[in-house]
C-alpha cells in the first residue's frame, strides 16, 4: 500500500490539494530517504521504496507490524522511553537510530519522527523519516578517528579515554568487579627528544605504544594522553594479585632496548595506579589519583609502580592545607619567638637566649615548631620564615639593648635557607636594619639534622656571615649521619649537644661516653661546647664535672616569651652545688666515680617502680646480691682498686649492704600485701639512697682535693 492511493471515499473534485497530494506521492515515492507512517497504535501502514531499499525487507514484510522489529539491540529500553517521551510532549524526534537490516547488518539511520493528530487532537499516524548515515561511512570514520585517536600513535586519546573509562566504571560499578586505571609516564623521554631530535622521539614513543597495545588484554584499553604519558583501563580484575604481572610485564616491555634510526635508546617507565572499589571516586579523580601515585613512583626512582594510598592522600592533603595556612600565619602576625636562657655553670652568668619559633594558632593555641615546621622543611616558606625570625630576633635584641640589657641571641635556620644564595644577603639587610646591634652578639643555629648537600656552598655562606661578625653553631650536633663531616668543613664557634644524649646522661653510660667525646671534640677544635636538655640540677653537675661550661634547659629556664626574660635574669640564681665544684677538674680515671651515684639511684628508682605497681627492670640476682647490681660491680670492682685505702669508700659497704637487705624485703611484703609496713620499708631504704649519696660526695670531694694521694 502507498500513500499515493487516494480515499475512495473522498468525494472531493480534483483541486489545489489533490495537486498537492500527488506531489506528496511522488516525494514519498521518488526520496532516497526511507520513510515510514504507522497509526496510531504505531502499526506500520505505509512505506516508501527508499525505506524497502534501505532495509532490505518487501513490503508485505513489514506492513502491519510495530517498527521494533528493527531494532539491533544497540539500544537500552532508556533510549526508546526517552524518544516516546518526547514525541507525546512534543510532537516531534530527532536522533540516531542503530538499526539492524534484514540481513542482520546492524546501521546507523538518522530518524525524524512526527505524530500526526486530527482536529480533535487524537493521534491517527506517526511519519518517520530515515537517512542512512551508513552512507557517509567512510568521510565518518575519518572524522571518528580525528577525534577519538591519537594521530602519531594510534591509540585511543583523551576523548575516548574518557569515554570508555565511564563505560568501565558504570560496568565495574553495575557487576561489582574490580578495576584498575594504570598512569603510566616514560622516565628519560625529555632527553633523548633533545639529543636525537623529535622525529626519533616520535618513532620510540611509536614503538613504546605498539609494545603496549601487545601487552593489553581483550576488553582493556590502552590511550595515549599525550607526550609521554599513556593511561591503561585493566577491567574485570579477579584480585589485586592479578595486577603485579601485568604491571612488572609493563616495566620492562618499556624498559627493553629499542632501536631508532640505528641508535640504541632506553626510557623506563613510572607507572601509578589506582583500583576501583578501593578507590570509590568519579573517573576524573581517578585519572588524577593515578597520576599522583604515577608522580610518587617517579619520587620513589623511577622505573616502579606505585599503588595509590587514599589515606596518604589525605594525609597530604591534611599537609598542603597547613602549609597554605602557616603562609598566612607571618602576616597575620600569629608567629612568636620564645627564649630560652643559656647560662655559664662555672661561673652563674647568662650567657645569651636562643629564639624558639612559637604559633598562636587561633583554634590550636600555643604550637611548638615541631607540630608545623616538619612539613616545609623543603618549602621555600621556610625561607620566609627564617628571615622574618632573623629580623624579630635582632629588633628584640635592639629593644633589650634600649633597656640597658646587651643580650647575645641565637636562632635557628634551616639547611634549605641556609643553602639559599640569597642567605647572606637576608642576614645582611636584617643586620643594616638594626646598626644598634652588635653583630657578635647573634649566633646562627645550623640544624644538623637538616640536609646540607653542598658542604663547600655551606662553608662559603658561613665565612661570609662570620666576616660580618656573625657567630655560627652547629646544632643538635652528634643526632645526624654527617657530624664529622659538618665539624670539618663548617668553620663553626660552638657546638651544641643535642638535649636526647644530655637528658639520658645519668641512665646512659653510652650516652655519657658520647658526651664526654663532643666535649673532647669542641676542646680538640677549639668550639664552644653548649649542653642541651639540662633538666635537672644533676645534669648541670655531671657536665660541669665533664668539663662542659654552657648549659640550657628546663632544669635552668622553660622557653619564655621575650616580655619575661628581663625578670627571670634579675632573679636568676644558680644551684649551689655548681659553685661548689666549679674549680675542680677531673681527670678521666675518676669518671666512674661520677657516674657511680646514678646507677645506684636507678637501682632504687626501680624498686620503688616496682612496689608502686610497675613492672620490676632489676634481676633476681641485681635485686639480691650486692656484688650483681651496677653499683657493686663498680664498688668491688675498678671502685675499690682505685678508693679502697679511703675511709670515705669504706663506709659506704655496710650503707650498701642495708640497700640489698631492704630492697629484696619490699618485694616480700608487697607479695603478702602489709601496706604500712612496705611504707616503712621504703622511708628506710630512701634514707640508706641519700645516706650512699652523702659517702659518695664526700669521696668526690676527697678524691678531687687529695688527688695526689691517689697517685
Ligand atoms: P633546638 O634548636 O634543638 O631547640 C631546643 C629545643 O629543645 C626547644 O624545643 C626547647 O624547648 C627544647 N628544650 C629545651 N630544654 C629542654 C629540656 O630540658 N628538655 C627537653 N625535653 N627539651 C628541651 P622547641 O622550641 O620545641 O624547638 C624544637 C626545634 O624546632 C628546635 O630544636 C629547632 O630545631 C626547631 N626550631 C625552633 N625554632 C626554630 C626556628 O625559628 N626556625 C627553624 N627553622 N627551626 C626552629
Ligand atoms: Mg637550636
Ligand atoms: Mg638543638
Amino acid at each position: 500500500m502507498g500513500i499515493d492511493q487516494q480515499n475512495p471515499t473522498d468525494p472531493s473534485p480534483p483541486s489545489r490539494t489533490a495537486d498537492w497530494r500527488a506531489l506528496a506521492a511522488s516525494v514519498f515515492e521518488h526520496s532516497r530517504e526511507g520513510m515510514l507512517i504507522s497509526d496510531a497504535d504505531n502499526r506500520i501502514v505505509a512505506v516508501n521504496p527508499g525505506f524497502l531499499e534501505l532495509t532490505g525487507y518487501s513490503e508485505g514484510e513489514v506492513l502491519g507490524r510495530n517498527p521494533g522489529f528493527l531494532h539491533s539491540g544497540r539500544h537500552g529500553p532508556d533510549y526508546y522511553e526517552q524518544m516516546w517521551g518526547a514525541l507525546r510532549s512534543s510532537g516531534f524526534w530527532q536522533g540516531e537510530i542503530w538499526d539492524r537490516r534484514k540481513s542482520g547488518e546492524s546501521f546507523l539511520a538518522l530518524f525524524s519522527i512526527s505524530v500526526v493528530r486530527d482536529g480533535d487532537g487524537k493521534i491517527t499516524h506517526h511519519i518517520g523519516i530515515c537517512s542512512d548515515l551508513s552512507r557517509f561511512g567512510e568521510a565518518r570514520n575519518q572524522l571518528e578517528k580525528m577525534a577519538h585517536f591519537d594521530a602519531l600513535t594510534a591509540l585511543p586519546n583523551r576523548n575516548l579515554l574518557n569515554y570508555r573509562l565511564q563505560q568501565s566504571l558504570a560496568t565495574a560499578q553495575r557487576e561489582n568487579r574490580t578495576m584498575a586505571l594504570v598512569f603510566l609516564d616514560l622516565d628519560g623521554f625529555k632527553p633523548i627528544n633533545d639529543r636525537y631530535g623529535h622525529a626519533a622521539g616520535d618513532r620510540l614513543l611509536v614503538e613504546i605504544a605498539n609494545r603496549l597495545g601487545l601487552a593489553l588484554r581483550t576488553g582493556d584499553t590502552v590511550a595515549r594522553l599525550g607526550g609521554d604519558e599513556f593511561v591503561f583501563i585493566i577491567s574485570r580484575l579477579k584480585n589485586l594479585d592479578e595486577l603485579d604481572p601485568i604491571l612488572l610485564r609493563l616495566l620492562c616491555d618499556v624498559a627493553a632496548p629499542c632501536r631508532i634510526d640505528g641508535h640504541e635508546m632506553r626510557v623506563s617507565a613510572s607507572i601509578g595506579v589506582t583500583v576501583y572499589p578501593l578507590d570509590g571516586s568519579d573517573p576524573d579523580t581517578l585519572l588524577r589519583h593515578a597520576d599522583q601515585a604515577m608522580y610518587q613512583a617517579k619520587q620513589n626512582g623511577r622505573n616502579r609502580y606505585h599503588l595509590y594510598d587514599a589515606e596518604q592522600d589525605r594525609r597530604s592533603q591534611t599537609r598542603r592545607d597547613q602549609v597554605l595556612r602557616l603562609r598566612q600565619a607571618i602576616p597575620l602576625r600569629e608567629l612568636d619567638l620564645y627564649y630560652q636562657p643559656k647560662v655559664n655553670l662555672r661561673t652563674g652568668g647568662v650567657v645569651g637566649m636562643e629564639a624558639l619559633l612559637r604559633w598562636h594558632h587561633p583554634e590550636c593555641g600555643l604550637l611548638p615548631p615541631e607540630e608545623f615546621l616538619p612539613p616545609i622543611d623543603n618549602n621555600d616558606l621556610i625561607i620566609d620564615i627564617g628571615r622574618w625570625v632573623m629580623g624579630e630576633a635582632l629588633s628584640q635584641m635592639k629593644a633589650w639593648r634600649a633597656m640597658g640589657m646587651e643580650m647575645p641571641v641565637s636562632v635557628n635556620i634551616a639547611g634549605r635557607h641556609l643553602q639559599c644564595a640569597d642567605f647572606k644577603n637576608h642576614l645582611k639587610e636584617a643586620l643594616a636594619c638594626r646598626p644598634e646591634v652588635s653583630p657578635g652578639l647573634f649566633e646562627i643555629e645550623i640544624l644538623e639534622s637538616s640536609t646540607l648537600d653542598d658542604l663547600a656552598q655551606v662553608r662559603e655562606t658561613v665565612v661570609a656571615c662570620q666576616e660580618m661578625g656573625v657567630r655560627i653553631a652547629l646544632d643538635d650536633f652528634g643526632t645526624g649521619s654527617s657530624s664529622l663531616a659538618h665539624l670539618r668543613h663548617v668553620p663553626s664557634d660552638t657546638l651544641k649537644i643535642d638535649r636526647s644524649f644530655v637528658s639520658n646522661l645519668l641512665d646512659d653510660a653510652d650516652d655519657l661516653t658520647l658526651v664526654e667525646s663532643v666535649i673532647g671534640l669542641g676542646a680538640a677544635f677549639s668550639r664552644q661546647v653548649v649542653a642541651e636538655g639540662v633538666e635537672t640540677p644533676e645534669h648541670g653537675l655531671i657536665l660541669l664535672r665533664l668539663g662542659c661550661d654552657v648549659a640550657q634547659g628546663y632544669g635552668i629556664a622553660h622557653p619564655m616569651p621575650a616580655g619575661d626574660v628581663p625578670a627571670w635574669v634579675g632573679a636568676w640564681r644558680p644551684d649551689p652545688q655548681w659553685a661548689l665544684w666549679a674549680d675542680t677538674q677531673w681527670e678521666m680515671a675518676d669518671f666512674p666515680l661520677l657516674v657511680a651515684q646514678y646507677d645506684h639511684l636507678k637501682w632504687v628508682r626501680r624498686v620503688v617502680i616496682a612496689v608502686s605497681g610497675g613492672a620490676m627492670q632489676l634481676t633476681a640476682a641485681e635485686l639480691n646480691d650486692h656484688r650483681q647490681c651496677r653499683f657493686g660491680h663498680w664498688y668491688y670492682g675498678y671502685g675499690s682498686v682505685r678508693y679502697g685505702k679511703l675511709a670515705e669508700f669504706q663506709a659506704i659497704e655496710p650503707v650498701h649492704l642495708e640497700v640489698h637487705r631492704i630492697g629484696p624485703e619490699i618485694m616480700r611484703l608487697k607479695e603478702s600485701g602489709e601496706r604500712e609496713q612496705i611504707v616503712a620499708q621504703v622511708r628506710l631504704l630512701l634514707a640508706s639512697k641519700d645516706k650512699i649519696l652523702d659517702f659518695l660526695n664526700r669521696l668526690q670531694r676527697a678524691v678531687a682535693h687529695r688527688s695526689h694521694t691517689l697517685q
